[in-house]
């Protein structure tokens, strides 16, 4: 009965949208003005809009979900970073680099009309070596007399080129098709997860916060350097650590002990390694310097973590150097500035003296508790129906849109799908998630929410 006016399929299809597991990660990558954005929104173009509404300090995001043939998997789009502060290569060749880490597929974009460049040569010595699987796509092929240039792209010896033409979607089925066939069905990271191995953490933060710091001192002596621990593959970027009595898996520690701090294009390089190092997380521990004021650098790494929907522990660093000023003029710009990620769980600490350290892991406990939580049906719907009755949206256009029913699609984070007689107005939606944080928790964890509306 509290489905009413919602057939099974259209639940079942919605619960499909928003519920499912880690998917595999595509990267696409290339030289600049080889098609890359054209071909991400042609592959994006057939996504569903549901109405959703999520906290996100600001909206700097780098992956999408993209669907095809039924299998749904997220799109990493290059294309939108900034090109040339580090000069073409350079840039060209940390993509590369990102793609080899954090994705499951690399689709290698070569403009087949100029053919095949010397920093084309470049990355697929560093694609060969990765052993990731690649489908290259000689793009700007957009009628037939084109397809003999994209045969010429044969050469680079990454199999056979897919000729595409992003720009009117010629050829692009036909590649994504080749894709399918070689991704892999879920990111390799989550066979760990399923065997139990340890959780994931990535410590992220500007430059110069006190990631290394931190990192050095929570693994003092107890730096793992054998382990044996079953279904962990250890990535000789991953460092395991050992923590309040159990082990941990700092990811992508390669780029925070990189001591080269490169002065030209650091903001570049260390925004790849952040999206990295999130793709591989469960749960973001974003480290903040107190000595400085909160940064819109700061804002935009916190809400790549929301983005990517991963558990947050926010934690204030060099707490040592702290006087009642600063202290002052801190607590009002977290006021001010962080009020969306105000469920994150904090800690105040210093790598220097090893303030709080003990703290850190109960609330990046905390925080993949949240993240994990799943919220029965039955509780659910009795929680919606007291705010229906107690709280019901106000009347637009002499109707009153009431939520029919809900149910929590999936958790990590946790996503809820809400069916509703008419459309909800987003500070509703706001009130409702406020009220389910209030309700049942979800310390330290995103909450997503979409609402389908019976027409
Ligand atoms: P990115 O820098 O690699 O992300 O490249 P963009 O997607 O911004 O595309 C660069 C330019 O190439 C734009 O002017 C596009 O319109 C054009 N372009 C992209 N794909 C095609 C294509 O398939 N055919 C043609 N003729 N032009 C394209
Ligand atoms: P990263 O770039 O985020 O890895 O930052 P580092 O760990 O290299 O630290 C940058 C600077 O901040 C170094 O000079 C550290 O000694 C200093 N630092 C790090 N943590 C603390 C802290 O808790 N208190 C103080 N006073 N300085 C710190």
């Amino acid at each position: 009965a509290a489905e009413e006016g919602f057939d099974a399929e259209e639940v079942e299809g919605a619960l499909g949208e928003a519920g499912h597991g880690p998917l595999p990660v595509l990267a696409v990558i290339g030289r600049p003005n080889v098609g890359k954005s054209t071909l991400v929104n042609r592959i994006l173009g057939r996504r569903e809009a549901v109405v959703e509404d999520r906290p996100g300090v600001t909206r700097d995001r780098v992956t999408y979900e993209a669907e095809w043939a039924g299998r749904r998997f997220k799109v990493v789009d290059t294309g939108g970073w900034e090109q040339d502060v580090l000069g073409i290569d350079a840039s060209v060749a940390a993509q590369a680099e990102f793609a080899i880490e954090a994705a499951d597929a690399v689709v290698f974009v070569v403009d087949a009309k100029v053919g095949a460049t010397d920093t084309d040569e470049a990355v697929v010595k560093l694609l060969r070596r990765s052993g990731k699987p690649v489908v290259l796509c000689a793009n700007k092929v957009d009628g037939p007399s084109g397809e003999a240039d994209a045969a010429y792209l044969w050469s680079l010896g990454l199999g056979e080129p897919q000729p595409v033409s992003a720009l009117h979607g010629r050829g692009t089925g036909d590649m994504l098709d080749e894709v399918l066939r070689v991704m892999p069905d879920a990111p390799a990271e989550t066979f760990g997860a399923v065997l139990g191995g340890p959780r994931r953490v990535a410590l992220i933060g500007r430059p110069n916060v006190g990631k290394s710091s931190l990192l050095n001192k929570v693994a003092r002596e107890d730096r793992v350097v054998v382990h044996e621990i079953a279904g962990t593959t250890r990535d000789p970027v991953d460092e395991l650590i050992d923590l309040g009595g159990k082990t941990w898996k700092f990811v992508d520690t390669a780029g925070i002990r990189r001591r080269v701090h490169l002065q030209e294009g650091a903001d570049y390089y260390a925004s790849l390694r952040t999206a990295a190092a999130l793709e591989k997380a469960e749960v973001a521990v974003v480290l903040i310097d107190v000595t400085e004021p909160i940064s819109v650098q700061d804002l935009r790494i916190i809400s790549m973590a929301v983005d990517a929907g991963r558990a947050l522990v926010l934690a204030y660093n060099k707490w040592d150097t702290l006087d009642e000023e600063r202290r002052y003029y801190l607590e009002r710009e977290i006021e001010r500035d962080l009020v969306q990620v105000q469920w994150a769980p904090r800690v105040n600490v210093s790598a220097r003296t090893g303030r709080h350290m003990e703290k850190l892991v109960p609330a990046i406990e905390t925080a993949l508790e949240g993240w994990e939580t799943r919220v029965p049906t039955g509780r659910l719907n009795a929680f919606l129906g007291e705010i229906v009755a107690s709280h019901p949206h106000p009347v637009r256009g002499g109707k009153q849109p009431r939520i029919l029913f809900g149910t929590q699609a999936g958790t990590k984070p946790p996503r809820f799908v809400l069916f509703a007689s008419g459309f909800l107005e987003a500070g509703y939606r706001r009130f409702i998630e406020r009220r389910l944080r209030e309700q049942f928790g979800f310390e330290g964890t995103p909450v997503h929410l979409s609402v389908r509306v019976r027409e």
